[in-house]
């Protein structure tokens, strides 16, 4: 097992389907101050919405259905993600559904806080370990690197 030491700054990413989109930008604005030292960075219209709702500085990717899940999923693997809230829509297919079960797939691969709904968030961002260092636990896959054919 290896550990990264997550900084109190935390990266925390957002993405809300559009059916989901009110409950994010209700569940951010009620822990607003929350955020303050963090850094946030969501899918496009996401990143709008909080960015517009919140007024705090939000780093805005491609919208998820044009790539910005997956470009959230390569962060996560580049290691520049620390937390991702994450409310998609259980009631509808999504064009992009690929996407959705890649980006929660790559959550576990590196062991990445998720939130997916509104009482797990709420969990997550009050959490002392938001605040303060912590050690994540990485799943050591050198025997699957190291793999011999
Ligand atoms: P959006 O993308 O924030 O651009 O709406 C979210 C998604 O559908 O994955």
């Amino acid at each position: 097992m290896t550990y990264k030491t997550l900084s109190p700054n935390k990266k925390i990413a957002m993405v809300a389907h559009d059916h989901r989109k009110d409950d994010l930008v209700n569940w951010a604005l009620r822990n607003r101050d929350a955020f303050i030292g963090h850094e946030l960075l969501a899918t496009g219209t996401t990143g709008k919405l909080i960015e517009e709702r919140l007024n705090l500085p939000v780093r805005k990717l491609l919208s998820g259905p044009l790539g910005g899940d997956q470009q959230i999923g390569a962060l996560i693997a580049q290691g520049e993600i620390d937390v991702l809230i994450f409310f998609w829509d259980p009631m509808e297919a999504q064009p992009h559904d690929p996407d959705v079960k890649a980006l929660l797939r790559i959550g576990i691969v590196w062991n990445i806080p998720m939130a997916c709904d509104v009482a797990t968030a709420d969990f997550l961002i009050s959490s002392p370990h938001m605040q303060g260092n912590y050690k994540v636990a990485l799943t050591d896959y050198d025997e699957y690197k190291n793999r011999t054919f």
